[in-house]
């Protein structure tokens, strides 16, 4: 269906002002556009009718007892704060995504499902479901917003588990901080509404988005999530979390464990990371340590700033070109982590679907690719390379001779200004993100395949060239043996890379999740035994990738199983996330490692 036509019949996304996940005014057009693209390559119905009896269960626990907690946890919170899952499942799209299952199913649509979703207010709220689920033993999974699309979304591990949607009712920017720079934000925080709020208060102050800006701040934070202007690190640039352990207590972490003057918060609690004693935060990062109702993160100052590509034309260059890059990021002459993608991603994101561009369902030949490429303003290139410098003027252009000195050593590199490319180009949408304004328009990559949908394979490599080669080399092979396109982007630091290949696929296209399950599970390994390591992974790999991190025979697993079973004795708390599994569950099968033929356990 074109998209003027889906256009007219899509209902509309909800304006922030409605909801907390909704659209800001701002964007409601670039949203409608997006969403019309999206639908318009979608061949799926809203849902299909499920099987078996709903809610699904948690493990061990029978209807009677699940419907006794279900009435009790209704006492306790209100009957408008808890829904059973027991409807059919809408993968919906980004804006309007659903909190019952994982919207970019890479498994069955049915299989990573909750029992029901809980919707607490308060911090106090959360101890009171922590404390309810201890008595049933029932896992609960917290999400914030639940847009955690590529890693999983909102499911849980464990099927049947209760959603904790933190986002619905705990969505308030607490504080900002213009002295400080900083803010306080509760978990149903999307990019979009901290901006929205910056903007409100005039201070010339900037937030960090993501490549698309309708996740948590908070959520994406504790998942290690990264962004692009100098302040990307989301997890180094935040200061002070407030946590609701498994047993229901509180703890506040940094400053905010001295209690303010007279009950207030602790004056520091945004300013300094580190306080005194061990460092806690990062263990609430990546785990199922405890449930974080609060965090604090810091702000940038508004600056000038300048985005700016360069071409490079040969498959080759990249080894040249990260070498490039590794002193001049380490001097700081690169302002921000810079991105080094390939010219397939220009053609993917023009939103068009590779129908388009190409008839086979096979990789899209090299020669394919170049033909479409050299009528684009990019030109008949291999890689695109997309970074920004910030400042004042004069300091701007002192890195911009540095920086196009050193990237003209690579033969027939091309170095363009946003003002040269077409008001439509891509680079349009790098400049705001990489100066603190969130998007939408990197959705437009899902409409390469119909129903599309993404996973990330994101491993770790020095920034040295050698090592590029080797990761890329695993994945362009693996890529072509089991029949996808590859994309791949390198986010380039000083000392090390994010590597990130995304994989599209068609989510009703069994055999296609099939093969891009089985290409994960090898690149996971392959990478691993050259000693490359993902920094994140959707929710079916965690174990196999936690379990590549065994150095000393799983020293570090054994840490956190450690750290698991004190803190979480009934092992309530989002078993199995980041691979971590509380003895409860250990060793009955629900770990799902590769050759594994099933997908989830029983
Ligand atoms: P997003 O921030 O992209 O909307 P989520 O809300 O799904 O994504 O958060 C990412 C992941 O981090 C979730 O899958 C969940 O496991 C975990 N998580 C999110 N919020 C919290 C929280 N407040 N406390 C503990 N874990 C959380």
């Amino acid at each position: 269906m074109a998209t003027a036509d889906v256009l007219s019949e899509l209902p509309i996304t909800p304006l922030i002002t409605e909801k907390h996940s909704g659209i800001p005014e701002r964007y409601a057009e670039q949203c409608k556009q997006s969403k019309a693209r999206l639908y318009s390559n979608k061949t799926l119905p809203p849902s299909v009718p499920r099987d078996g009896e709903l809610p699904v269960l948690p493990p061990d626990v029978d209807r009677d007892t699940f419907n006794k907690a279900v009435a009790e946890l209704t006492e306790l919170l209100g009957a408008e704060n808890i829904e059973l899952n027991d409807k059919p499942l809408v993968d919906g799209w980004y804006m309007e995504h659903p909190n019952t299952h994982d919207a970019f199913h890479i498994v069955q649509q049915s299989e990573l499902v909750s029992s029901a979703t809980v919707y607490p207010g308060s911090t106090e709220d959360v101890q009171k479901i922590v404390r309810w689920a201890n008595k049933y033993l029932i896992p609960v999974f917290p999400i914030s917003m639940g847009r955690n699309l590529g890693y999983g979304g909102a499911a849980p591990r464990v099927r049947g588990s209760v959603i904790i949607d933190l986002g619905r009712r705990m969505n308030k920017v607490l504080k900002i901080d213009g002295n400080s720079a900083s803010c306080i934000v509760e978990p149903g925080v999307s990019y979009f509404k901290l901006y929205e709020e910056v903007q409100k208060t005039g201070l010339p102050l900037w937030i960090d988005p993501p490549d698309v800006g309708g996740g948590s701040v908070l959520g994406n934070c504790i998942d290690r999530g990264v962004g692009y202007t100098p302040y990307g690190d989301h997890f180094a640039n935040h200061c002070g979390m407030e946590v609701v352990l498994p047993s229901g207590e509180v703890l506040r972490t940094g400053m905010g464990a001295l209690p303010g003057k007279n009950g207030a918060d602790n004056p520091s609690w945004q300013a300094f990371q580190h306080a005194y004693g061990p460092s806690v935060d990062g263990i609430f990062s990546q785990s199922n340590f405890g449930i974080v109702t609060k965090m604090g993160m810091w702000l940038m100052p508004e600056t000038g700033h300048q985005s700016y590509m360069i071409t490079f034309p040969r498959d080759e260059d990249f080894e040249q070109i990260i070498e490039i890059i590794r002193p001049l990021a380490l001097n700081r002459i690169l302002g921000n982590i810079p991105q080094l993608r390939n010219v397939i991603q220009e053609l993917a994101v023009t939103g068009k679907p590779k129908s388009f561009f190409y008839p086979g369902n096979d990789p899209m030949p090299r020669e394919v690719i170049r033909s479409h490429a050299k009528n684009m303003p990019c030109g008949d290139v291999a890689w695109c390379f997309y970074g920004t410098v910030y400042g004042p003027e004069e300091t701007r252009n002192m890195q911009l001779d540095i920086i196009r000195r050193e990237f003209a050593k690579v033969p027939g590199s091309k170095f363009m200004l946003p003002d040269e490319l077409p008001a439509d180009h891509y680079i349009h949408s790098r400049v705001r993100v990489c100066s603190g304004t969130p998007e939408l328009r990197e959705l437009d990559w899902l409409n390469w395949k119909p129903n599309g949908a993404h996973l990330f394979f994101a491993p770790i490599t020095p920034t040295k060239g050698a090592d590029a080669r080797v990761v890329h080399e695993i994945v362009t092979r693996l890529h072509k043996k089991w029949g996808f396109d590859s994309f791949p982007t390198w986010c380039v630091a000083g000392r090390e890379m994010h590597y990130i290949a995304n994989i599209v696929y068609d989510r009703a296209d069994d055999d296609e999740k099939r093969r891009a399950i089985a290409l994960m599970r090898e690149m996971v390994k392959e990478a691993a035994d050259e000693g490359y390591g993902e920094y994140r992974t959707h929710l079916i790999f965690m174990d196999q990738v936690a379990r590549t991190y065994g150095w000393g025979d799983q020293a570090l697993m054994r840490f956190n199983e450690t750290i698991k079973d004190a803190l979480d004795p009934n092992g309530i708390l989002a078993p199995g996330r980041a691979g971590i599994w509380p003895k409860r569950f250990r060793g009955k099968g629900y770990e799902l490692l590769p050759g594994d033929e099933k997908s989830t356990p029983p």
